[in-house]
């Protein structure tokens, strides 16, 4: 395993500090936050000053949000962050309790406790600085500081603000830069960074290193193991972060910035995202840029995007948006669709298979043999989409599984052939 040399951050305390993420899975229920504490005891017990992020229990957060929807069509995005932040709160008592029992001081924090400011997005807020005093100064005081994820505060306005789905990565990695640590270590319910998801393609194997860049393109691309903004932060302060399993002992995944390019690292899929057309869109200048200004103003996030100019001098356009923003997309476009004399579909049934590989950069041939790979299989391919190091193709839902299997061989992943 790979070696990180520590930085000197001035005001490190003498210990090295570890800083270990645990995700939801992995404090489901209180045997497992038992376990999680047995582990913080030991790495404490190995002469670190360690920092603890975690997640809600399980499935809390879904839980929280169905109960806001019980009481409201449209909750206030305050109060949502007023719920949800609860969540992370109760695991981050628990593991503090189960430690003290265990003889190791711990206090807990949540993250406006903690110096986690960001800006006023809420439910998608940025953590924008970690002031940290307190976690500094407990960690002096010899005790294990506990950090509830996914949630900040905005300086301005002292509001609670959370960080989006899987936000308490982004705590994890933002937290382990501010108190200059060596790398951080995720905690999860998987092995580690898998070239497919080990669900659809039992061969896939475990990578034990993926480069930022290609970690970026695979949790962007639908790889759920690590939040994208995640990772986003690790790259920019050149943070190692480590995926591990807390459920047993093995290497995981470093995510680093490793020189290694590979030409097909992994196969990724996502299949929560939907397709809206808008056909017989006048070809003048300024439409697109008039549909796209009113799905941004919505905060709605807009991807794969096609336009076909057809010959009766109107064009057709096709986007993904996610399913969650589906209905307000929908209901956005009409409104343009109308004012421009266009129709707007929406297509629930499509899926995304991408692959991802530095090395395709500098290798022809990559996208050639991914539609070749496709079409022997029968699949369709009905929107395609690339990045320097990503060539993702929409296709129909239904075919994900098949056209992630039949990629996963094509570039030969299961023996790290690519
Ligand atoms: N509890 C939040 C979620 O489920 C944040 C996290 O788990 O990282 O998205
Ligand atoms: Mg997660």
């Amino acid at each position: 395993m790979r070696r990180y040399k520590r930085r000197s951050a001035p005001n490190c305390a003498v210990m090295p500090v570890v800083v270990q993420k645990y995700g939801g899975t992995s404090v489901a229920d209180p045997e497992r936050i038992q376990k999680v504490a047995d582990r913080v005891r030991d790495t404490r017990m190995t002469g670190n000053d360690v920092v603890v992020v975690v997640s809600a229990m399980g499935q809390t957060t879904d839980e929280l949000l169905e109960l806001a929807a019980k009481v409201s069509e449209s909750p206030p995005r305050r109060e949502l962050d007023m719920l949800l932040s609860t969540g992370e709160r109760i695991t981050m008592a628990l593991l503090a309790m189960a430690l003290e029992a265990r003889g190791i001081p711990a206090v807990s924090y949540t993250g406006s406790q903690a110096g986690v400011l960001t800006n006023s997005m809420h439910g998608e807020a940025r953590i924008t600085k970690i002031t940290g005093e307190r976690v500094r100064q407990s960690l002096e005081d010899g005790k294990v500081v506990i950090v509830a994820g996914f949630q900040g505060v905005d300086p301005e306005t002292k509001e609670v603000t959370t960080l989006g789905r899987g936000g308490s990565d982004a705590t994890a990695v933002a937290l382990a830069a501010s108190l200059g640590a060596d790398h951080v270590e995720i905690y999860t319910d998987v092995d580690g960074v898998f070239t497919a998801d080990p669900r659809l393609v039992p061969v896939a194997r475990k990578l034990d290193e993926v480069p930022f860049d290609e970690m970026l393109e695979m949790s962007a691309s639908g790889a759920g193991v690590l939040m994208t903004r995640s990772v986003e932060i690790g790259r920019r302060y050149d943070m190692p972060i480590h995926v591990r399993s807390s459920f047993h002992d093995g290497d995981g995944t470093w995510v680093t910035d490793a020189m290694e390019q590979a030409i097909v690292s992994g196969v990724a899929h996502d299949r929560s995202e939907v397709r809206i057309t808008v056909a017989g869109v006048p070809n003048r200048p300024g439409i697109a840029a008039r549909v796209f200004g009113a799905l941004a103003d919505a905060r709605i996030v807009v991807d794969t995007i096609v336009q076909n100019v057809s010959h009766d001098g109107t064009a057709d356009m096709s986007f993904t948006v996610p399913a969650a923003h589906a209905a307000e997309a929908e209901r956005i476009t009409k409104e343009v669709g109308a004012e421009i004399g266009a129709t707007v579909e929406m297509d629930d049934g499509i899926g995304k298979v991408s692959i991802v590989g530095a090395g395709m950069k500098s290798q022809p041939g990559v996208a050639a043999k991914m539609f070749m790979t496709l079409a022997e299989n029968d699949i369709d391919i009905e929107m395609i989409s690339t990045s320097t190091i990503r060539i993702t193709c929409v296709i129909r839902a239904d075919r994900i599984e098949e056209a992630v299997a039949a990629l996963h061989e094509a570039f030969g992943l299961q023996n790290g052939a690519s």
